[in-house]
């Protein structure tokens, strides 16, 4: 049963919403902290094997989600509903198409800690740090639609691996062929036998991304987040954020999470094998111990118009980590490339 105080104010009985930074949420209203109680926990991870094949069933929740028209994101709608736009693409959402869905729970939960206000501040200092970026977007004020905050689903995954594999080692030496009346030292490979040997590895918090709105490049490189500070999830971290329904099922991020793995491993074996060069001749991986937890990180997506094209960034809530893409001047682009001529002949000049 969920409390009373969750979903109002205690004072006054507004709206409150949740305040980054803290364990509360506030009444806007009157601002009254209305505490979220803590309790001691351990993060404890689901097994993977158990509910893909169904014997257990994720715990749901129903929340009210809006698909936009525009590029298809499943997402909620946050406190001001009378007017929104999807985060994503910016298209007008109509809350009257708001529809009761049942999604899978989130186990944990980093909330919010940067404010809207830090996370402009660090957005600022991104665009103003780039020498690149024209003089006049850094001077001006940028007017920045619909900042926004968002909490976006993830999915974690741990594997035991062991892999048995079967390898070559190449250890490069060079060779002098006469060519006419040149000499010519070729690098040539001498191949070790084939021979067998086995690697284990323990891959521990595998983060796959359960939506595809955000560009996959952006995504990844919010990271690192600070996961040892998850907490249980509860609905009131959500009050006053937009929370994406999840696009990617347990068993297609497994599948994601599989293959970066299995690149890793690939990786491994080779330093394993050492030398300049080495071959794979086959490998066989048996996963272990597979657990996930599904999971909900905080970030703010917002965009600016500058000479009339859009750029969106996204900042991630714990570290103030921003990523998008800037406009640069094409000025002092050319203004460099010209430098670096320059520079070039007149070394050259000089070594004449
Ligand atoms: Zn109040
Ligand atoms: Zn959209």
């Amino acid at each position: 049963m969920e409390k009373k105080h969750s979903i109002n104010c205690v004072n006054c009985g507004a709206d409150v919403a949740f305040k980054p930074g803290t364990h509360s949420l506030v009444c806007d209203y009157c601002g009254t902290e209305n505490d979220i109680p803590q309790e001691e926990f351990q993060i404890k991870e689901l097994d993977l094997n158990a509910y893909l094949k169904l014997d257990q069933k994720q715990k749901t929740l129903k929340v009210e989600i809006i698909q936009c028209p525009g590029c298809g994101a499943h997402e909620t709608l946050d406190s001001d509903k009378s007017s929104s736009f999807c985060v994503y693409c910016g298209t007008a959402l109509v809350s009257g198409k708001l529809q009761a869905e049942e999604i899978i729970s989130p186990d944990y939960i980093l909330p919010f800690k940067l404010d809207k206000k830090e996370a402009l501040t660090r957005t600022s200092q991104w665009l103003r740090g780039n020498w690149f970026v024209p003089n006049k977007l850094k001077k001006d004020a940028i007017s920045y639609a619909n900042f926004k905050g968002v909490y976006l689903p993830f999915w974690t995954y741990d594997a035991k691996t062991y892999t048995h594999f079967t390898g070559q080692r190449g250890d490069a030496y060079y060779q002098e062929v006469r060519r006419g009346d040149k000499v010519q030292r070729i690098r040539r490979i001498r191949w070790s036998a084939a021979y067998r040997d086995q690697i284990s590895h323990f891959f521990d918090d595998i983060l796959i991304a359960g939506s595809t709105s955000l560009r996959s490049k952006y995504l990844n490189s919010l990271a690192p987040w600070d996961l040892q500070n998850l907490v249980p999830f509860k609905e009131d971290y959500l009050r006053g954020f937009i929370t994406e329904k999840f696009k990617i099922g347990l068993k297609e991020g497994f599948l994601k999470a599989k293959s970066q793995m299995e690149s890793s491993i690939t990786s491994m074996i080779r330093r394993r094998i050492g030398g300049d060069d080495q071959r794979i001749i086959n490998k066989q991986t048996q996963y272990d111990q597979l657990t996930f937890k599904h999971i909900l990180l905080p970030v703010y997506i917002s965009s600016f118009q500058y000479k009339g094209k859009k750029y969106q960034f996204v900042v991630n809530s714990r570290t103030g980590e921003v990523q998008g893409k800037k406009p640069l001047s094409t000025i002092k682009i050319v203004l460099v490339v010209l430098g670096v001529i320059l520079l070039i002949t007149s070394i050259y000049l000089l070594s004449k």
